[in-house]
């Protein structure tokens, strides 16, 4: 099925516009004029982008943009009418995907949304990743280690992906918190550890040998291998 994009605009005219645009490139889409009804659609069709106006009746973009990245990693594009506006959106990192300035051009916007779309696909693509004995399979949320299925609670096989994926890149633990815990749920340091030691016994029993997560001293983890593995 194609992409369903979520058009939060107030102004009637643009709206449908830009959803004529969208339905042309092959996309769906759907029109919310009312700020406050955002969440809640989104919650329930789960869109796979939004294009969000800035201002709106009910509920402006900011607020809705921090709601729903406390529960949803859904792309979102947002128009505002003053190029000012936008260096202040971007400072404060509410974590839109790109931002547009109003008047823009129906086809400018259809092809930023093809552009997101694509990188997320591109990023998607990584569904099974393969090195280092490693086999992942991010569908199933399964990896096998050197043949053997690891069993993997949900946290411990997002901190394995993570690591895989940026093999030698020292992760301190609040960057590997930020990544476990989509919600905003009270966490400590120590979760991070607890995690890591449980994936790290259940590696060992596979490759008793080798040390694969290893620690850096006042910074966190790190994914390494010996070299003529
Ligand atoms: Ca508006």
């Amino acid at each position: 099925m194609s992409a369903l994009i979520l058009i939060v605009e107030d102004e009637p005219k643009l709206a449908h516009l830009l959803a004529d645009y969208l339905t042309q490139a092959g996309f769906r889409s759907h029109i919310i004029a009312d700020g406050l009804q955002v969440i809640d659609w989104v919650k329930q069709q789960q869109p796979d982008l939004l294009l969000l106006d800035l201002m709106l009746p009910g509920r402006d973009g900011i607020d809705i943009c921090r709601e729903l990245r406390q529960f949803s990693q859904v792309p979102i594009i947002m128009a505002s009418a003053r190029v000012e506006e936008i260096d202040r959106l971007l400072g404060l990192e509410l974590g839109a995907d790109d931002y547009i300035c109003k008047p823009y051009s129906p086809r400018e916007v259809v092809a930023r949304v093809k552009a997101i779309l694509r990188r997320l696909q591109l990023a998607q693509t990584g569904n099974h990743l393969e090195m280092h004995g490693f086999k992942v399979d991010k569908e199933r949320y399964q990896v096998q280690f050197q043949q053997q299925l690891l069993d993997l609670t949900p946290a411990e096989f997002r901190l394995l992906h993570l690591l895989l994926q940026h093999e030698g890149k020292v992760y301190s633990r609040a960057q590997l918190l930020t990544h476990l815990y989509a919600d905003n749920r009270i966490v400590t340091d120590r979760t991070v550890d607890t995690h890591i030691k449980n994936l790290r016994k259940k590696l060992a029993e596979i490759a008793p040998a080798t040390e694969i997560i290893q620690s850096v001293y006042g910074v966190g983890y790190k994914l390494s291998f010996p070299t003529n593995s």
